[in-house]
């Protein structure tokens, strides 16, 4: 009787502190998703004082045991989807899993944790405060949040269904959440894991409005993706335009490494445009987002070169140059077109082989042998051409289409190193001429104003934290976008996309098809693509 007392105060406060209008959101974000999950997930807000004043004994609940005042939660909330058909897929109790975030707790001494007094308590599963400072930081792991277990007896009716949830409990182990000896109930056979259902958790990562968009983008592989480009830098250009241009940086972006670890790709971006202003904002703004982000000053060097430091011992000395300090990160080199011809000949050179050598003649600095030290150069380049100036230069009129452009200014094996080489002109369906004039009249206007509901909902720190979480994940997954001039890449409205999403799906399985045809001894996976 006393769970049915809490169960009610439960629904009682989620009603009135506006938990329930953010659960039946959250319901519809999953619903619409039309993918079936092993696991649910909610976070309910939780206000101790206001949950104490309406119920004292579902607030002591809470703070004392908050792993069963979560099954209270559970139960109410797996009412609700079925009462108001929430969920469609959703089938048990137990695919729901409540996560209780607490506003505060209460300023009492019982409810914080002393490390200098050192009495800690293992035994008790409750909220704590603690205070200290951070001195170290354990990698980041993966693990599972939830997991589809089925009995291996056909015959047994639990080999179906969703009665064998697992759910990670805080501070479980991963053994504790998928094993290989759990039996069933009913049979006693061995339960074995449906492998599709499995949810990784990630502790830390991605904004709550990123995590909103992926649930609600779940259903197809592209509109994450694209929608993501779509809104990024939408205070330097409206959302929808650039969006191939801002894709290919976010693929840039996200092979950048952090630290001293070895750069395995690197995306080398050349972009031909005629409005120089705004893709160096654009670019400006990009490489800000990461630790190594080198915007190249005109006058200095991109490469190492020797000087000889005259105030100290005189020793010859290495200058690292742009591209070293870029290590792991972008160099961000501005106009090609800026460049001598030697200079250019040497960024080709290093481009291709990916390192530099600087020779230290020994006449020069006061030694008998002459000496070469090697570089690796473990930067993605970002670079542009002004084709106004260009074709200026040139007289001529260009083309627009890639292929066609006069590029004369620059050694056509220098454009070829570069990974990907992206028009970038008014002509071009990426550079759309009107919502971007009317996007610098509004900014004249009000500088400081929100200029697009979606700038409003995905800030640069958002994107700095899913450009991190994209680092992790890259080694899972490949994201391949061929540089296509007709690829439908406008976002208008969802019609729009769900267009995009079954000429892609076709296109993934013509290719599919034709790797299957024409690959010898190829086999392709539908379940593994
Ligand atoms: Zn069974």
């Amino acid at each position: 009787m006393a769970n049915l007392k809490m169960k009610e105060a439960a629904l009682i406060y989620l009603d009135r502190s506006g938990g329930l209008q953010k659960f039946i959101n959250d319901c519809k974000y999953y619903n619409d998703s039309k993918q079936s999950y092993a696991v649910y997930r909610f976070n309910i807000l939780i206000n101790p004082s206001d949950i104490v004043e309406l119920d004292a004994e579902l607030g002591n609940h809470i703070l004392h045991h908050p792993v069963k005042a979560a099954e209270v939660f559970q139960s109410v909330c797996f009412i609700a989807v079925k009462t108001l058909s929430l969920i469609g897929q959703l089938q048990t109790e137990t695919q729901i899993n409540i996560v209780l975030k607490l506003t505060h707790l209460p300023s009492l001494p019982s409810y914080s944790l002393n490390f200098c007094e050192f009495r800690l308590d293992y035994t008790s599963q409750r909220f704590y405060m603690m205070q200290g400072i951070v001195i170290a930081m354990t990698t980041v792991t993966k693990y599972t949040q939830g997991a589809r277990f089925l009995c291996s007896d056909e015959a047994c009716p639990l080999s179906k269904g969703f009665q064998y949830i697992r759910v990670h409990a805080p501070g479980a182990t991963e053994s504790a959440t998928v094993r290989n000896d759990f039996l069933c109930n009913l049979c006693s056979s061995s339960l074995q894991e449906d492998r599709k259902f499995r949810v990784l958790g990630v502790p830390s990562g991605i904004s709550d409005n990123f995590r909103c968009l992926l649930s609600l983008t779940s259903s197809s592989c592209w509109k994450f993706t694209a929608i993501l480009a779509n809104i990024f830098a939408s205070h330097i250009v409206p959302p929808g335009t650039y969006n191939f241009l801002k894709l290919c940086l976010l693929m840039s972006l996200v092979q950048t490494r952090d630290s001293n670890k070895e750069l395995e790709d690197c995306l080398d971006i050349l972009i031909i445009t005629s409005d120089t202003l705004l893709v160096d904002r654009l670019l400006n703004y990009s490489i800000n987002l990461v630790p190594r982000g080198v915007r190249h000053p005109v006058s200095t060097e991109i490469f190492p070169t020797l000087f000889r430091n005259n105030y100290g011992t005189g020793a010859v000395s290495i200058q690292a140059g742009s591209a070293l300090l870029a290590k792991g990160g972008i160099c961000f080199i501005g106009d090609l077109a800026s460049y001598k011809k030697d200079k250019l000949e040497q960024l080709q050179s290093v481009m291709e082989s990916r390192s530099i050598t600087v020779y230290i003649p020994g006449k020069k600095f006061g030694d008998d042998t002459n000496q070469q030290t090697t570089f690796p150069i473990q930067c993605s380049f970002w670079s542009f051409i002004d084709m106004d100036s260009s074709s200026r230069k040139h007289m001529q009129k260009t083309n627009t289409l890639i292929g066609q452009m006069d590029c004369s200014l620059i050694p056509a094996n220098l454009v070829e190193v570069f990974g990907l080489l992206i028009n970038c002109n008014e002509s071009s369906p990426c550079h759309p001429f009107l919502p971007t004039v009317q996007h610098t009249l509004k900014k004249a206007i009000d500088p400081e104003g929100l200029l697009y509901l979606a700038s409003k909902q995905f800030t640069t720190e958002d994107f700095e934290k899913a450009y991190c979480m994209g680092k992790r994940l890259k080694g899972a997954t490949v994201f391949c976008v061929a540089p296509n001039a007709v690829f439908p890449f406008e976002l208008y409205n969802e019609e729009y996309l769900e267009q995009r999403d079954v000429y892609l799906t076709q296109c993934q399985q013509q290719l599919l098809q034709f790797i299957a045809t024409y690959g010898p001894g190829t086999a392709v996976f539908a379940s593994d693509e």
